[in-house]
């Protein structure tokens, strides 16, 4: 399996002939774009250009696509900058060789994808996609979807990430060991959200209030604005999550992260007939939705294993007797069988970290003898990851 990763690069120290030659490139692509057939345009971006924006909008900035064998990066260490990059342009054979800086260091056994230019403000920015095959295969059953190592076991060593994505506790964490025995080092993330939501929610009241002129774009690049410190907030919870699962593999242990899905969620809810665009955004913007993807994305491009299992009553379930006889109220959760007064939320992640145990393991019941562990392990054809490459 093979994952990809986009490395935002700002092309840096441009000559006045480079930014010429980009800018002419670029601008022509617009034009291009907006059925300019006669301008310049190097061949194979004009290409990409016909394959790629099917329908464009006027009045609109569109970036150069450029193709996976035309790009080039090399670390060249030189006095300016650290990488350079090939793009390729009209009247330059071989293209030009600009200077970039990107975000973070791209690493070395990386194959570089189809990339592409933007311009913001004057500057240029390359967005590099890069790939790595991680020698993972995804499996799906009818419960879950697990993203391993083909022979992946769950033994002793398997340490299980459990992690709730709710409301009040956007992300709870709990690890599970010895086959779900122990749970350890308990994590409530990203708490910070609710008052990000709270004070975005009482500006926007304000401004709504006021009658201010232009009321409707302020309130929309508050929006903006609001989304931006959300995920922010939710990139670092996720990436200390997979940080976590990285010290686990570097001291021999077996992490494996997994998280609930309700399978449909993201499926229309008419058969059939699509969710509206605005229904759809939502779900898409919603900050589960986002959590997820970034657990997922991180933890595979680090060779951690992941798992996704069906969350259906995992909040209402007990973890300890499997009850579903219980009180949930508030952040408290109570068993009226056994007794078991828990956090609500951690509750949900043991269920679902428990959940993927005994998916793996044949049943619970085995569990209590850890001494003589039954291993299932999900063997898999190499035919199964064939063709799925999963974009990130
Ligand atoms: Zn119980």
């Amino acid at each position: 399996m093979k994952v990809q990763k986009v490395i935002k690069c700002k092309v840096v120290h441009l000559t006045r002939v480079k930014r010429e030659l980009l800018t002419q490139e670029y601008e022509n692509l617009q034009k291009f774009l907006q059925g300019d057939n006669s301008v310049k345009l190097y061949s194979a971006n004009k290409q990409q250009a016909k394959r790629y924006y099917k329908k464009v909008k006027p009045d609109k900035e569109y970036p150069l696509s450029i193709r996976k064998d035309l790009i080039k990066v090399e670390r060249k260490n030189t006095k300016i900058a650290k990488y350079w990059a090939r793009i390729p342009v009209a009247g330059r054979r071989g293209g030009i060789w600009v200077a970039i800086k990107p975000h973070r260091d791209i690493p070395e056994d990386v194959e570089i994808c189809e990339s592409k230019l933007f311009r913001r403000n004057g500057e240029f920015y390359l967005h590099l996609t890069i790939q790595r095959e991680i020698g993972f295969v995804k499996v799906e059953t009818s419960d879950c979807v697990l993203y391993i190592p083909p022979s992946f076991t769950v033994n002793e060593r398997t340490v299980v990430i459990a992690i709730d994505i709710g409301e009040a506790n956007p992300i709870a964490s709990v690890e599970l060991w010895g086959f779900g025995m122990q749970r350890r080092n308990v994590k409530f993330l990203g708490k910070e959200i609710r008052a990000i939501r709270t004070h975005y929610n009482w500006v926007r009241k304000s401004v709504g209030r006021k009658k201010i002129k232009h009321a409707v774009k302020w309130i929309k690049q508050l929006g903006n604005k609001e989304s931006r410190k959300v995920a922010d907030v939710l990139h670092k919870a996720t990436r200390s999550i997979v940080d976590r699962a990285i010290e686990l593999k570097q001291q021999g242990f077996e992490p494996i992260i997994v998280f609930g899905d309700l399978k449909n969620v993201r499926k229309p809810h008419i058969k059939g007939k699509p969710r509206c665009r605005k229904n759809n955004r939502k779900v898409h913007t919603m900050p589960s939705f986002k959590v997820k993807h970034m657990l997922l994305y991180k933890a595979l491009w680090a060779g951690i294993p992941v798992a996704i299992v069906n969350e259906a009553w995992t909040s209402k379930q007990c973890w300890r007797c499997g009850s579903t006889n219980t009180v949930v109220r508030k952040r408290m959760f109570k068993c009226k069988d056994c007794g078991l007064e828990y956090n609500r939320d951690l509750n949900g992640s043991v269920n679902i970290g428990n959940r993927l145990l005994g998916y793996m393991l044949r049943s619970r019941a085995d569990v209590n003898q850890p001494e003589t562990p039954p291993v299932y392990s999900v063997l898999v054809s190499d035919s199964a990851c064939e063709g799925r490459s999963h974009r990130l």
